[in-house]
């Protein structure tokens, strides 16, 4: 099978979870959909194609409960998660001239308003033409432009 994404697949989202649910959350998610797809339970008269198509929910399922419903796995899977929605956050959703970022000489940063109400800070070290600078609330980020 192909996947374009690095990750083979998110076993959440086959769940229908999300990285935040507990374990005990994660499980009764798994038993609902293991019950719903599990090869004995299946009414009679199902077509071959769809009986298949529910099979293969049915693995899909199981292995993601292989991975979410250890410990170790599981971190494994949301520190790629992590990484992979960083890359996909790249494409920054706008640029800010550094002029236009507001100093704080105490903290010595520089920081900007996000349209969520939070704040991009970025510290003057990291204060460098290109920057990409995530917003402290939400999941924007956005690239300085540093005027020579
Ligand atoms: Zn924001």
């Amino acid at each position: 099978m192909a996947h374009t994404s690095n990750l083979q697949k998110n076993w959440y989202s086959i769940l229908g979870a999300s990285p935040s649910d507990d374990l005990h959350e994660l499980k009764q998610k798994y038993q609902r959909l293991v019950l719903m797809f599990h090869p004995d339970k299946q009414k009679p008269g199902l077509s071959e194609e769809e009986a298949d198509q529910r099979l293969r929910r049915f693995l899909e399922v199981d292995q993601a409960w292989k991975v979410l419903g250890n410990q170790e796995s599981r971190r494994t899977f949301d520190l790629q998660l992590r990484a992979d929605e960083l890359k996909q956050s790249w494409p920054v959703d706008a640029c800010v001239v550094s002029g236009d970022m507001s100093w704080d000489s105490e903290g010595r940063t520089y920081s900007y308003g996000c349209r969520c109400g939070g704040d991009f800070v970025l510290t003057e070290e990291e204060m460098e033409d290109g920057a990409v600078v995530c917003c402290d609330t939400c999941s924007l980020s956005i690239q300085v432009k540093s005027v020579t």
